[in-house]
Parts: structure tokens; sequence; C-alpha cells
């Protein structure tokens, strides 16, 4: 097998398997290469790059950052980024912060929606890694509130609900000064989520962040129709920006998702690596 998944998450963010247990099943299912891509934290790449010389299986060390952006949201990988860079660290550490003081706002506005919830619940599910929505959606499910996961993003806590509450964010010329200056290649994720209006409008935001140094677009996701992902290949082809992709895993918590598949049959190969790695060295 010579496939790879770009985009993993792990118990160091909301995903429910550890850095090495990601790796773990990743070399099960016979993949070549991951990267992972935690939110807002590079905590998990020591183990998960141990595991991956011990298991023989490539590890990109990679994050995945939210910027500031109207209306939807705005996730940029990064990939092959130094995670012991000093700079990193502390600027990471204001988003966790932010993420930190967000959660019991949420939890106070579900709680004034009449849900009886606690903060204490939602950590007991949260692995002892960072806390965030996922893990509130998860109480919410397990007390009946809401059928599933998503219901929980559509009704309560996503970025259009009720008790959503907005956080700081890095404006997306810094989350990408971010990615660059820790030597990384920076991706847009999932470009859907940005809630643009027309290809044209998407193609204009892109200009903006190649301009500030984005080298790729997230083309292959497993809620990239394939209408979508053509669009995408073609925006990606025509702006000289790489071609990125994978799952979006997270474990138990999207148990829909399998790691390595980005759609029906779809599998991505090893080359896109390549593109990139040739990318870094120019
Ligand atoms: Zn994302
Ligand atoms: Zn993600």
């Amino acid at each position: 097998m010579n496939y790879v998944d770009l985009h993993v998450h792990s118990t160091a963010s909301d995903g429910s398997l550890t850095p090495r247990e990601v790796v773990a099943q990743a070399r099960a299912q016979g993949l070549r290469a991951i990267a992972l891509t935690d939110h807002d934290t590079i905590d998990g790449l020591g183990e998960a790059l141990a595991a991956g010389a011990e298991l023989e299986l490539e590890v990109i060390p990679g994050i995945e950052i939210s910027a500031a952006h109207e209306p939807g949201s705005m996730h940029i990988l990064g990939y092959f980024i130094n995670h012991g860079s000093a700079r990193l660290d502390e600027q990471l550490r204001v988003l966790k912060q932010a993420r930190a003081d967000r959660n019991p706002q949420i939890v106070a506005n579900l709680q004034k929606l009449g849900m009886a919830i606690t903060m204490a619940e939602v950590e007991a599910v949260s692995g002892g890694g960072q806390v965030g929505r996922p893990h509130i959606a998860q109480v919410l499910v397990q007390k009946g509130y809401v059928a599933d996961f998503q219901t929980a993003f559509e009704k309560y806590i996503g970025n259009h609900g009720p008790a959503y509450v907005n956080k700081f964010r890095f404006a997306p010329r810094d989350a990408l000064a971010m990615i660059t200056e820790a030597g990384g290649l920076a991706s847009l994720a999932h470009p859907f989520t940005l809630e643009y209006s027309s290809t044209g409008h998407l193609r204009s935001i892109l200009i903006q962040l190649r301009d500030w140094g984005l080298a790729g677009l997230e083309v292959y996701y497993p809620e990239h129709a394939p209408e979508r992902q053509a669009a995408y290949k073609k925006l990606a082809l025509e702006m000289g920006l790489l071609m990125t992709g994978g799952s979006d895993f997270h474990g138990s918590i999207k148990p829909e998702i399998t790691m390595g598949r980005v759609g029906p049959n779809l599998y991505l190969p090893y080359e896109l690596v390549e593109k990139m790695k040739a990318r870094l060295v120019r």
C-alpha cells in the first residue's frame, strides 16, 4: 500500500485515540504516511513521531490552526513544521488559554437553554487532552439532548447556534506566518467551511492567502462531492497550490470517518507527500 492521510486528530486535541494509537491504527491499515494535525496544538507530535519511528510509519509533524473568518470558519493546516519552535509554542499557548476561557461560557449558555450539563462532565469525556466543543457535543449526545454529534452542532453549539461563543483567533495572515516561520507548508483545510458565495469569491480569498504564504489547498476530503473536488483541483492547478487531502479522522467521536479514506473508494497516493517535500526544498 502506498496511501497517505494528511488530516488526522488525536487526544492532543479532540480525537479519541492517543497519538501512539493513531499511528498504530494507520500502520495496521497499511498506510504509508500520516500527518497528525491536531487543532491549535503540537503537544501530540513528540509521541506520534516516536511511535512512527518505532512502528515504521512516516509521520509528518502537522497542525490545524483556526483563523478568524466570517461568516464561516477558516482552518489552516501546517505540514512539516518544526515542533520544537519556542516561538510557535508561545503563540499556541495564547490559543489554549482562549479555548479554556470559552468552554465554561458555552456550558453556561446550554444551562440557560435548560440543559443539565457541567464542565466536569465535559472534562471527563475529553480524555485528559485539550477540551473543546466536540466534547461538549459528546455530553449532549450521552444525556439524550440530541440524537448525534452533528445535531449538537447544528442546533446548539455550531457557529450559528444559540449557545455558541466566539473565541480569540489569529488573523489568517498571522496563522499563515506561524506555520511558515516554523518551517512548514500551509494548506487551506476543507475550503467549503469558509461559506464563500461563489468560486470567484473563493479564488479572491485564495489569492490573498497565497500572498501571505499559503502553499496548498485541501482538495480531497470526505465531504467534498465530486463536483466540489473537481472545482478545488482546478483552482489548485490554476493557482500553483499543492493539493492536499485527508479524512479528518477523529476516532470514535466521528465514527463514520475511516482513516485514509477520503471518499467512496478514494484513497490518496504518497505522491502528494513527494510534491510537498519538493516544495519544501525549493
Ligand atoms: Zn478543520
Ligand atoms: Zn481537522
